[in-house]
């Protein structure tokens, strides 16, 4: 069901990413009443079809390329009617108009001028600016009265005379009247006020964004518009009185039969519109109640505003009527009109001003090129006709539909909130259901949950469902009026399914579709500044608190950190990882409290930062570090946010922040933990070393210009004979200047070829790359050897862990104290045992004057005062040889074969 069709690439990047990794990502061929048919990879149709109860966002009202309205249009072609002819007599646009006045004038009884336009945002763009021309000529108009009527007054020598009633009693009657000519110009010169309800949808250009009310949309999307007011409280005193202290005061002054001036008080705003959707569709579709759109007519009345009904989407037949706000009997003074108009052919829409509010030179100046061309008029005229033969059967069909999704709601109360709706405008309520697993919290959150579905019903049932778009958790169902029965009893049986899994708290199946290898090139998604960061939340215990930042080690991690998973085979896992790559958060897995030997204790929140070890070195071979090192930064803003005064970076969250150097904090420590892991590591080879006989005391180091490479190659010198830098071919003169700072306490040579490893018994590798370096062919064959690989990923190909000759050591293991096993999902580590930098993090924690041995570089200072801190502590290192390793689950292979080295750390 994917296309090949580069749409995220260059049309829009995000939308093309999420549909890719929510295996959204469909292409349709064909539309055809209420279904569609997909196009396969190779371009082709599939022979199945899609139940389509998005309804093109609620403007299919007669389905998918509607037979009459097709006639209409292919008319329109054959008979080659221009579609450019502006500034011209527009015929389809005066019949559409003559039809749309008529319409509404049967419900309200006033004439209408309507002006088209091509969206649904132009005819809110178009209402606003009516409106406020509207204001503005009757301020206009009303100033010019006063300052006409001032110079009456002066011409007649009256200016002086005091008011003898009013408000005004006792002033001169000139300086009142010069007073409101004053009032009216400041109110024509500030900006004026529109009014939009909560959670209201009016569209996305700037001054219907600015009525908008989007909760799902970014803070930083959106442009300052005109001045809104939005009502959050609905009651009817509440809306009537809600801009009562916008009102401004003038007097007038009229003189009474004897020539004598009278005051009277006049109220003024800069209130110019008051919008109201009848039905909110993209609210979750909300009704609005009938005593909050009357009291909406008497704000706008009291502020001499104009109402206006946006019901571009509610409206044209989709509710029952042909406006949603007939039943209500409310009458607005703009009306807006557009998705159905067209009958999901053509793009237009409609603003309806009452005839006797029209500005008349308002069309002669608001001009849009595409808006009254014949090809659209023509087409919605025809669609009014279609609306008023399947009048019936929309409120017919809708009441069926309705009734059979409450059944479902009531069938499973704890997956579906409710179900709400008029006519073809339903919208299903569901529950943020709340998984076990941390893992699973953080897939399902209030923007994800309507997509989850409409992927799990695509994918098993066919049907194509979308949320509403300011309130996520709700799914519209806005089908056409053609619904025939049998696809009512299939969109029921896809909820009831959906329903009955989320209220059985199945997510495996339920989730099942985004386990699926992606078919799309992945590219990262692009960073999105935060807010400014609040105020480090203070630990409110006494117990300091440790945040540990983990990558996750594999695939099967899936299944540790989300056990409702359990049943997902490894390529399952895998494919559902690959294909939400870059989508998750970072989520905190768990929080566990620590106690050191010397009873101290500390809180340790694991941080789970969403992308695999086998992800990053993909990542980092194709150029994708900043990506990489961005998730690590939002994980550390998680840590600081949760209260954490030690952040520790644990595999690969340390490599791609270059050894932690690109986290920039002043208030919490940050480390790396290298410093116990070559601590740790120092624990083993000097006990080794000392053992040895000379002779057996050559070690050969891999990987000595690194972060952990470096420090080794001083740790290891003094106890040992001779020591062989190895490096890859070019680092000969760098691991040079490495040799030469110890080449006064032990014999120490460089080389640029791995086999010169072929006569150390010892051998130490810490390097950072991708694919193993150490070949059983670079070891000796004949004698005993020691492999200690710190690297991440493994160093040492897996067959050398086979080599009867060799104990293949994996390097930073330490044992807690007192026998303690707190068990931390997704880092598999026998019990008690935690990776060396998630203990030097903890320790951390433990030590709260300690300053952190390791930010970027290492030093031998640092790493034995790690040494000492863990001795302290009763933290101490342990070892894992290659025979634990090969029978531990941790140890996993990719794709291509070689270690992932699935360990969290060294
Ligand atoms: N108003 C309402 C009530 C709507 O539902 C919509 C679209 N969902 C709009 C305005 C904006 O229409 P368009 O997307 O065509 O600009």
């Amino acid at each position: 069901m994917s296309t090949d069709l580069d749409f995220g690439r260059y049309a829009r990047p995000e939308l093309g990413r999420l549909f890719q990794a929510l295996n959204l990502d469909v292409a349709y061929r064909r539309g055809r009443g209420d279904h569609l048919t997909p196009e396969s990879s190779d371009g082709a149709e599939t022979a199945d079809q899609v139940l389509d109860l998005v309804g093109g966002a609620g403007s299919s009202l007669f389905g998918h390329n509607h037979p009459a309205l097709v006639a209409v249009a292919r008319r329109c072609l054959d008979e080659q009617l221009p579609f450019n002819a502006q500034a011209s007599i527009r015929p389809g646009a005066a019949v559409l108009a003559a039809k749309l006045s008529a319409l509404v004038r049967a419900t309200t009884g006033v004439d209408y001028v309507v002006t088209l336009g091509s969206t649904g945002a132009e005819a809110v763009e178009a209402a606003v600016k009516h409106a406020v021309v509207e204001r503005r000529r009757r301020l206009g108009a009303l100033r010019e009265e006063l300052e006409r009527s001032l110079r009456r007054l002066h011409r007649d020598g009256l200016a002086d005379l005091p008011c003898g009633s009013g408000p005004a009693a006792g002033r001169p009657c000139g300086e009142v009247v010069g007073a409101a000519v004053e009032k009216v110009t400041e109110l024509l010169r500030a900006e004026p006020v529109l009014v939009s309800l909560r959670d209201a949808f009016h569209g996305k250009t700037t001054a219907a964004g600015t009525l908008t009310h989007g909760s799902n949309v970014p803070e930083d999307l959106h442009v300052p518009g005109p001045r809104r007011v939005r009502l959050a409280d609905w009651t009817p005193e509440a809306v009537v009185a809600a801009l009562d202290d916008r009102l401004v005061e003038i007097c007038t002054v009229t003189l009474d039969a004897d020539g004598v001036p009278q005051s009277r008080a006049r109220n003024l705003s800069p209130v110019a519109a008051c919008f109201a959707e009848p039905v909110q569709g993209e609210a979750g579709v909300r009704e609005v109640p009938t005593e909050t759109l009357a009291a909406l007519r008497r704000l706008a009345d009291r502020h001499d505003a104009a109402l206006v009904f946006d019901e571009i989407q509610c409206g044209m037949g989709r509710t029952g009527t042909f406006l949603a706000s007939e039943p209500s009997g409310v009458v607005a003074d703009y009306y807006l009109l557009s998705k159905s108009l067209g009958g999901g052919l053509a793009k237009i829409s409609a603003m309806m001003v009452a005839a006797d509010r029209y500005v008349a030179d308002f069309g002669r100046h608001h001009t849009s090129t595409f808006a009254e061309d014949d090809f659209s008029a023509l087409i919605a005229a025809a669609a009014l006709e279609l609306y008023e033969s399947h009048r019936d059967r929309i409120a017919a069909t809708g009441a069926e539909l309705r009734d059979r999704l409450a059944r479902v709601a009531a069938r499973w109360p704890e997956a579906v909130v409710e179900v709400r709706g008029r006519g073809l405008l339903i919208g299903v309520e569901f529950r943020l259901p709340q998984p076990e697993s941390a893992l699973l919290r953080a897939v399902f959150d209030a923007e994800s949950l309507g997509f989850l579905i409409a992927g799990r019903l695509l994918h098993a049932h066919r049907v194509r469902v979308m949320p509403t778009l300011s309130a996520p958790t709700t799914v519209r169902v806005q089908p056409s009026a053609l619904l025939a029965p049998e696809d009512i009893e299939r969109a029921v049986a896809a909820f009831d399914d959906v329903a009955g899994l989320l209220a059985k708290g199945d997510y495996a199946t339920l989730l099942s579709h985004l386990a699926v290898p992606p078919t799309g090139a992945w590219r990262p998604r692009q960073h999105v500044p935060s807010p400014p960061r609040p105020r480090r939340a203070r630990h409110d215990a006494d117990v300091p608190h440790v945040v540990f930042l983990a990558n996750l080690d594999n695939a099967t991690t899936v299944r540790s950190l989300a056990p409702e998973l359990a049943e997902w085979s490894e390529s399952r896992c895998a494919a559902a990882l690959d294909r939400m790559r870059g989508e998750l958060d970072p989520f905190e897995v768990v929080r566990r409290r620590v106690t050191s030997a010397t009873g101290r204790e500390a809180d340790v929140s694991v941080v789970a930062v969403p992308f695999t070890a086998a992800q990053a070195v993909d990542a980092l071979r194709a150029g994708h570090r900043p990506w990489l090192s961005r998730t690590v930064l939002d994980a550390v803003e998680l840590g600081v946010a949760l209260g954490g005064d030690v952040v520790g970076l644990g595999g690969y969250t340390s490599i791609v922040t270059g050894a932690g150097r690109d986290v920039i904090e002043n208030e919490v420590r940050v480390t790396s933990g290298n410093s116990l892991t070559a601590a740790c590591a120092y624990d083993l080879l000097q006990r080794h070393l000392s053992s040895s006989g000379s002779g057996a005391r050559r070690v050969g180091l891999v990987g000595g210009i690194g972060n952990i490479g470096a420090v080794m190659a001083d740790l290891v010198a003094p106890h040992c004979d001779s020591l062989v830098l190895v490096g890859r071919p070019g680092s000969g003169r760098r691991l040079a200047a490495v040799a030469k700072r110890m080449a006064h306490l032990v014999d120490v040579s460089v080389a640029e070829d791995l086999d010169a490893l072929r006569d150390c018994p010892i051998v130490v590798s810490a390097t950072n790359a991708a694919d193993p370096v150490i070949l059983p062919t670079h070891l000796a064959a004949d004698r005993e050897v020691l492999v200690c690989d710190l690297a991440v990923p493994g160093d040492a190909h897996p067959a050398v862990a086979g080599l009867p000759n060799v104990t293949l050591v994996s390097g930073g293991r330490v044992r807690l104290p007192n026998g303690q096993t707190p068990h931390f999902p997704g880092i598999t580590l026998p019990p008690g045992i935690v990776y060396s930098c998630l203990a030097e993090t903890i320790l951390l924690g433990l030590e709260p004057a300690a300053a952190s041995p390791s930010y970027g570089g290492l030093s031998v200072d640092g790493v034995l005062s790690a040494l000492e801190l863990a001795g302290r502590h009763g933290f101490h290192p342990t070892r894992i040889t290659a025979a634990d390793v090969s029978t531990t689950p941790w140890m996993v292979r990719d794709s291509t074969g070689l270690t992932t080295h699935p360990e969290v750390g060294i």
